[in-house]
């Protein structure tokens, strides 16, 4: 019977990162260190604990479609942007493909890069077209223009996973001026870098800026996304969704969660410290980075050996074999807790 299912799905699809309790199992340590899918250590702000207590006793309900509860609380937060959401940034991108995409049109993605926007593109029908970076991971903005000038949607992931760089405010004007579509900004990392592309809002009618409270917000298991876009596409927006897709319980959370400053200034200044730390304690070079993680590279090992290698000692990381148009020999390592990030660096220097 599987020839009845879609070509797009018979083969690939989202590599996951390596779990614990999976790929762990025999670990010198029954604590794991968590380095692997770049979340916060930390538990949730108790303000979004108590916000998640006091919203689930009225799940009785259908959720508020248009998610006011979160737009209002980021209007709040950021002032008069239009806002839609989703279940997590992944849902964004998917909402955003099928309110754009019809089949045969081109998306032109920034690579190496996160994998969904390719795979959320062809299920839609989409021609993908992967754009490479420089040697040294910046983006090919002439290139990427080239080959973006007419595709409905461009996409570009800044500060970029895995490579953990960002790309200026210039490339990315230089990237708007010249394409006929949308330009989708991934911004799932920026809270940890200092750039600002938010000003670029009120400029451009062609700019969505996703962003996600999987990260800074310690709420990767609520599912809450976001995007920044312009007038003219919010309504399309939200024809095109699943209806009632954010529940009011996550919405609630994420709603309480932005208030709590604190709570996501304690884990940006733990990933300066240990961005820092990285790149000085570490036997292998690990590339200068905007985000909660560093890409290292391992040469001569490969990045799959050395995840096997680390997982026996008690430490997940990420390989980055499965990021198309990336050489083999990097890992991505996430920023945790103190212990977590010390048994990285001693496990992967005595190796
Ligand atoms: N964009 C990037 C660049 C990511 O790394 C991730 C998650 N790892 C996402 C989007 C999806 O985030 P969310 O948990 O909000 O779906």
């Amino acid at each position: 019977m599987e020839r009845l299912v879609r070509s797009c799905y018979k083969q690939g699809g989202y590599v996951f990162a390596k779990k614990a309790g999976s790929s762990a199992h025999g670990a010198v340590s029954d604590r794991i260190a968590r380095l692997a899918s770049n979340e916060n250590p930390e538990a949730p702000s108790p303000a979004a604990i108590a916000a998640v207590q006091q919203a689930v006793l009225a799940a009785n309900r259908y959720p508020d479609e248009r998610v006011d509860v979160l737009v209002s609380a980021l209007r709040a937060h950021y002032g008069e942007y239009t806002f839609v959401t989703g279940v997590g940034m992944d849902g964004v991108i998917e909402t955003l493909m099928r309110t754009l995409v019809d089949p045969g049109e081109t998306v032109a993605v920034s690579i190496p890069t996160f994998s969904f926007y390719g795979l959320a593109a062809q299920a839609q029908g989409a021609k993908v077209v992967a754009v490479p970076r420089q040697a040294d991971f910046s983006v090919d903005t002439g290139a990427l223009v080239r080959a973006g000038k007419d595709a409905k949607i461009v996409v570009l992931c800044t500060p970029n996973n895995p490579t953990g760089n960002a790309t200026s405010v210039d490339d990315v004007k230089r990237i708007l001026d010249e394409i006929n579509g949308v330009l989708f900004l991934d911004n799932a990392y920026v809270e940890f870098s200092t750039i600002d592309y938010l000003s670029l809002m009120r400029q451009y009618e062609n700019l969505v800026i996703g962003r996600t409270f999987s990260k800074v917000h310690s709420l990767a298991g609520l599912r809450i996304g976001y995007a920044f876009v312009p007038a003219w596409l919010q309504p399309f927006y939200l024809r095109a969704g699943t209806p009632f897709t954010v529940n009011s319980v996550s919405a609630a959370a994420a709603a309480a969660a932005l208030t709590d400053k604190e709570h996501a200034a304690r884990y940006i200044a733990q990933v300066l410290t240990w961005r820092k730390r990285f790149a000085a304690e570490l036997k292998y070079p690990a590339l200068p980075s905007d985000a909660n993680f560093v890409m290292v590279d391992v040469a001569p090992h490969t990045g799959d050996e050395v995840v096997e290698h680390l997982a026996k000692r008690g430490v997940l990381v990420r390989s980055c074999r499965s990021f198309t148009g990336l050489a083999d020999h990097y890992i991505r390592v996430s920023v945790g807790e103190d212990w977590e990030n010390e048994r990285c660096v001693r496990e992967l220097n005595a190796l």
